[in-house]
């Protein structure tokens, strides 16, 4: 797999998040990017000082218990980057057929930079038999330049997550791309979504926001990024 730097993925921590109206979530750690406004820098900069690793089965038992505890239907791994390499994807898989298998009517939402599911599409076929799965691709920089900047990976990489939209969407999964909007001007992100259109990805681009904790903040500034608002 191509990367700024190879990162090994350390499972997990699992806890119920106030997010979607409260969700089941699985907290990995470990990136194949270091974006700079990452809330988990640190972690994701040293992964194996953090956490350990679970199972499929163990990750789904946990999930499904604190669901069931909090009559939660939405699950999630978040934290970092779910899919590393084809064993994290094979793990997710897993997770995946545990959790649909236990409890059918769930939604299970994978927040990822899209990076490895551009670069296997082959792959994606195992994600069709969930039609509960929603793939939510976070870009992370509107054209290759703020890419590079912003992910510390080659600006080349910034097509991969579109590769996997466009996959994704033609595979019926659904899937939609993410931008972090404080960082954009209105014409950066103008341009983003008509270049989203001309590879023909019809997902309606979503729009999140910063948190501005401090060390992000300080983050930011070592790359010379700016907030637009
Ligand atoms: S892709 Fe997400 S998890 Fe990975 S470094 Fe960037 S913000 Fe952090």
């Amino acid at each position: 797999m191509p990367g700024h730097q190879s990162r090994k993925e350390v499972i997990l921590q699992v806890q119920a998040a106030p997010y979607y109206g409260g969700i089941a979530t699985a907290d990995a750690v470990g990136c194949s990017f270091l974006c700079a406004y990452c809330w988990n820098y640190n972690r994701n900069l040293n992964p194996e000082r953090f956490r350990e690793f679970y199972s499929p089965q163990q990750v789904a038992s946990k999930l499904l218990h604190i669901a069931k505890k909090k009559s939660f239907r939405f699950f999630r791994i978040s934290g970092a980057e779910p899919v590393l390499g084809e064993r994290t994807f094979q793990h997710l898989t897993d997770v995946l057929r545990l959790i649909f298998q236990s409890k059918p009517d769930s939604l299970f939402i994978l927040e990822t930079n899209g990076f490895f599911l551009g670069y296997r599409p082959d792959l994606l076929g195992n994600l069709q038999p969930y039609p509960n799965l929603r793939v939510r691709i976070c870009l992370k920089g509107s054209d290759e330049e703020s890419f590079e900047k912003i992910t510390g990976a080659k600006r080349d990489f910034f097509r991969y997550p579109m590769i996997a939209l466009k996959e994704l969407e033609r595979l019926g999964v659904r899937a939609w791309p993410a931008l972090m909007g404080d960082l954009f001007s209105r014409e950066e992100i103008d341009r983003l979504e008509e270049f989203l259109r001309e590879q023909g990805i019809q997902a309606e681009l979503e729009q999140e926001f910063l948190e501005t904790y401090p060390f992000v903040l300080d983050n930011m500034r070592k790359r010379n990024l700016k907030f637009n608002h």
